[in-house]
């Protein structure tokens, strides 16, 4: 057989990928053991029901063909309105792209500013895709870690310090995936500054903006930055989504008219019936606020009961899907603590050091199930970690 491209082979490195702990929790609740798996973000909840019914109309109504390249008129226009309201930059649909889910506004994001060899600085504690969609696009990137003694705000001193002559554009996340951080806006303006001052892409994945208490604050909003910060959004998160892969990336028209060009090469659009269902759920908020509501009140009831343990100690976990436990007192190797945890509990978590250095230490733990199994969570942690040796 011919060989294959060293492209794609170099996109998820061989080896160990920190999802350990979540796929052996998996199988055996398959099998039937009374596990609760808090390892991972997806809701456990259903697509409200209005958003359905539209896809349903949609198709019934003869949605069923190619659409154009960059996204229906109807859902670009959806989108920029609630770009608009996401960063605080009045937006139109001629800045606004649309993609198969937030990953693919990032792989755009991506593409559109780097050329092979060109280097991006990335924020840690960071999504897992990452590092693969910079290695797909044969860019160098280097990691700079927000630290836990910070709460997870990243510095702009440390970012700077990581430039390199041939620096494209800086990667951040906020509300962040895994931590929780909602960053500042002190340290966005610094990040901001360092942007304008450098002549850096910005690109600024906000998929959780609507799970932050209501006080997101864009980058793309600060002085300079509209014209160099690409937005990458989801309605997987906001909109109870996940499987319908609906995203898509907002930034100035003319990277927007160049990225269309992707879309012909990779989707050629995309699917007729469920651009029309977005729309609708964009256009009318379907399910938003009660998705936020439902994450504040886990979150809170979650670390109400965990913030008591003197041994555990909450860092970030202001927004979106997940808190972050130091658990350094318990036992300073993380992944050796969900092991132990899962065992001795029956409890899933993820390591913190599946997500770079500084989280390392730390637990994440998803609020992707309802109160009552939450709060069994807290108990079984807190019977862990009192009782670890
Ligand atoms: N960015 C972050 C921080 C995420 O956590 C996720 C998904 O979990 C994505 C992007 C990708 O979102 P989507 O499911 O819309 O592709």
């Amino acid at each position: 057989m011919p060989t294959s491209s060293k492209r794609l082979s170099g996109i998820i490195p061989s080896g160990k990928d920190g999802w350990e702990v979540h796929f052996e929790a998996w199988k055996r609740k398959e099998a039937g053991e009374p596990i609760i798996v808090l390892s991972v973000g997806d809701h456990d909840f259903d697509t409200p029901g209005e958003t359905v019914e539209a896809c349903v109309a949609a198709l019934r109504t003869g949605h069923h063909h190619y659409t154009q390249l960059p996204g229906v008129p109807r859902l670009r226009e959806a989108m920029a309105r609630a770009s608009t309201r996401c960063t605080g930059v009045e937006t139109s649909a001629a800045e606004a792209l649309v993609t198969p889910g937030g990953q693919l506004a990032l792989y755009a994001a991506v593409q559109g500013t780097l050329d092979r060899g060109d280097h991006a600085v990335v924020v840690a504690p960071y999504y897992a895709t990452y590092p693969g969609t910079f290695r797909a696009a044969e860019a160098d990137f280097t990691v700079v870690e927000a630290e836990a003694a910070d709460g997870f705000q990243p510095r702009a001193e440390a970012i700077e310090a990581a430039l390199k002559p041939n620096t494209r554009a800086i990667l951040i996340n906020t509300p962040n995936n895994p931590t929780g951080a909602i960053y500042s806006r002190e340290s966005l303006e610094a990040i901001a500054e360092l942007c304008v001052r450098h002549d850096l892409w910005l690109l600024s994945d906000e998929v959780y903006w609507t799970l932050g208490g209501g006080h997101h604050i864009s980058p793309r909003a600060l002085p300079g930055m509209a014209e160099r910060t690409l937005v990458i959004n989801s309605m997987s998160k906001s909109h109870g989504m996940t499987g319908w892969r609906m995203g898509w990336l907002t930034g100035p028209e003319s990277m927007i008219s160049l990225l269309v060009s992707l879309n012909l090469v990779t989707t050629y659009g995309l699917t007729g019936f469920i651009q029309q269902a977005a729309a609708e759920a964009l256009e009318n908020d379907y399910g938003v606020k009660q998705i936020a509501d439902t994450y504040n009140g886990r979150r809170k009831v979650f670390l109400d009961e965990v913030r008591g343990l003197n041994n555990v100690t909450v860092r970030g976990s202001e927004g979106g899907m997940y808190v972050m436990l130091d658990i350094r007192a318990v036992e300073p190797d993380c992944e050796k603590f969900a092991w132990a945890l899962l065992e001795a509990e029956k409890l899933a978590v993820m390591p913190g050091s599946s997500f770079g250095d500084a989280a390392a230490g730390h637990i994440r733990v998803s609020l992707c199930q309802p109160d009552d199994v939450l709060l069994e969570a807290a108990t079984r942690l807190r019977r862990f970690a009192s009782s670890y040796r």
